[in-house]
């Protein structure tokens, strides 16, 4: 696979049609606020042609409205895989994968695992902080949701141990705090693997949101397209300019191809809304003209 479009990122310039669309968006399957087909008839209603519900390591939401899809939107498979490499917290999205790929099958329910492993642990460090009843909480929290971190916060500000999930995460669950617990995920390598195998594309999420030094995050980009990688998200959220440039052009020089999203999880100030503008995107580079 490959991306022909030449060296220089994509110029905003005048358009009349209009195309959104969305490959990063979650949904109360996982972390999200709003229902599977809530979602969906959200983004039809803004306009997204072409949109996939990546929730944290589940399907689920995916598989329950993809058999009572409206017209006019077309929506294809999608997951958020959380691994590990060189011990930072990685997400790689999985794009029009087969969801009934057995290898696939097992490699969600290894991640279902990690994450209820995972949980127990954030439980123990969170009681041993002086807040007993953090599991039982968050999973009240998660309602049957793959349970995440963002469980853990609401608990946490619900229970009066917090002021916010924002501090919840920048004191106890954020990255280097005591609740972030990497060593049970896959690592990058089975992850890519795994989308490959159930002929999916897999795209590196949010490239810039790892804390990495310049040196680092290219030896993710060359760990990432010699596991078989396909895309860069280049677009997460509202876009950042020189951000999206600088991913342009690691994308371009590996010759992966680009993907964009907005990581929509519920209506907020800071978040983006759903839909991305991708009629400026030079032909031949999309994820999106491929999946
Ligand atoms: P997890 O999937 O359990 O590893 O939790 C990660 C999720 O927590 C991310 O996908 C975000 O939705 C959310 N998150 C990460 N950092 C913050 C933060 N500082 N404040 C609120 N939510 C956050
Ligand atoms: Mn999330
Ligand atoms: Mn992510
Ligand atoms: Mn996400």
């Amino acid at each position: 696979m490959s991306c022909h479009c030449g060296g220089e990122p994509p110029r905003p310039g005048r358009s009349v049609e209009i195309a959104l669309i969305d490959f990063h968006t979650h949904s109360a399957a996982s972390d999200g606020a709003l229902a599977p087909a809530a979602l969906v008839n959200r983004a039809l209603r803004e306009g997204v042609k072409r949109l996939a519900i990546t929730d944290h390591d589940t399907i689920a939401g995916y598989l329950s409205v993809r058999n009572y899809l409206p017209e006019g939107i077309d929506v294809i498979s999608g997951v958020e895989l959380s691994c590990e490499w060189g011990r930072v917290g990685v997400h790689v999205i999985g794009l029009g994968f087969d969801p009934e790929a057995p290898g696939f099958r097992a490699h969600l329910k290894r991640l279902d695992g990690a994450r209820r492993e995972r949980a127990e642990r954030i439980d123990q460090k969170l009681e041993r902080a002086g807040m007993p009843g953090a599991m039982a909480g968050a999973l009240e929290e998660a309602a049957g949701a793959q349970i995440g971190r963002p469980h853990f916060a609401r608990w946490m500000v619900g229970a009066g141990h917090v002021a916010s999930e924002e501090e919840a995460f920048k004191r106890f669950l954020g990255r280097g705090k005591a609740g972030d617990i990497l060593v049970l995920w896959p690592s990058l390598h089975e992850t890519v693997e795994a989308i490959l195998d159930a002929q999916g594309m897999p795209v590196l999420a949010h490239p810039a949101h790892y804390g990495l030094t310049a040196t680092r995050l290219r030896a993710l980009i060359d760990a990432f397209t010699s596991a078989g990688g396909a895309a860069v998200e280049i677009i997460n959220g509202r876009p950042k300019p020189g951000e999206q440039d600088m991913l342009w052009r690691l994308a371009n020089d590996r010759s992966l191809r680009v993907s964009v999203g907005s990581d929509f999880h519920r209506d907020s100030t800071y978040g983006a809304g759903l839909g991305v503008d991708v009629t400026n995107m030079p032909s031949g580079c999309g994820i999106w003209e491929v999946v």
